[in-house]
């Protein structure tokens, strides 16, 4: 994927050091996935579940992109991560409110890592029946997977590095970003 150049319009954007998913390609990436996602499920209804925080912006542009009547519930997820990797097994902090016994259930997250979060959240959601149940994500890092899992609907591949924006965060920091980026080695000390 070809980097683009920092802009230093956009505030905190310059504590990158590369762009590697522009704003527009995102906004076009997410009109495809969204029709392909309306296309998959035909006239069904969907449940969507978001895994917060991180993929909320993602869900938001997403969601409007998809013709579907849609439910939707979110769910929590803490991973005993320090600011750039994880450990341990993923734990659920708030589950759905909604039930989802014989529904037809999309877990959305920001982005496909070590495959922990998105094969335990499926597992959970497995127990309570669902009709079908998919997961879609804005980013894979396929290179960096522990477990044997792969996404139904995947917003782009990237390579393994620590990114920020667009829903994504480093100690709560860049959500905001409209694009998503590497940061500058020296921006990766905060506590
Ligand atoms: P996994 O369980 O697949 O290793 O990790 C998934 C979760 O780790 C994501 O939902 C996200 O919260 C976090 N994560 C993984 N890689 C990155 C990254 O490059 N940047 C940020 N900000 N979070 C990441
Ligand atoms: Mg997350």
């Amino acid at each position: 994927m070809p980097r683009k150049k920092v802009s230093a319009k956009v505030p905190l954007q310059t504590d990158l050091e590369s762009v590697l998913v522009t704003s527009a390609a995102i906004k076009r990436r997410i009109k495809t996935l969204g029709a392909q996602i309306s296309k998959t499920y035909g006239r069904e209804e969907i449940t969507i579940v978001p895994i917060i925080n991180g993929s909320i912006f993602f869900t938001a542009d997403l969601l409007r992109q998809v013709r579907n009547p849609i439910r939707l519930d979110c769910v929590r997820i803490f991973s005993y991560r320090n600011s750039t990797k994880s450990h341990g097994k993923p734990k659920l902090l708030h589950s759905l409110t909604l039930d989802i016994k014989d529904r037809h259930v999309l877990i959305i997250d920001d982005i496909l890592d070590t495959g922990k979060t998105l094969s335990a959240v499926v597992k959970m959601l497995k127990k309570q029946k669902p009709a079908t149940l998919r997961t879609c994500v804005l980013l894979d890092k396929k290179g960096r997977r522990e477990v044997d899992f792969e996404a139904d609907f995947v917003g782009f591949e990237i390579p393994d590095k620590f990114v920020v924006g667009y829903g994504l965060d480093y100690a709560e920091r860049y959500r905001g970003l409209p694009c998503i980026g590497v940061l500058k080695p020296e921006k990766q000390k905060l506590a």
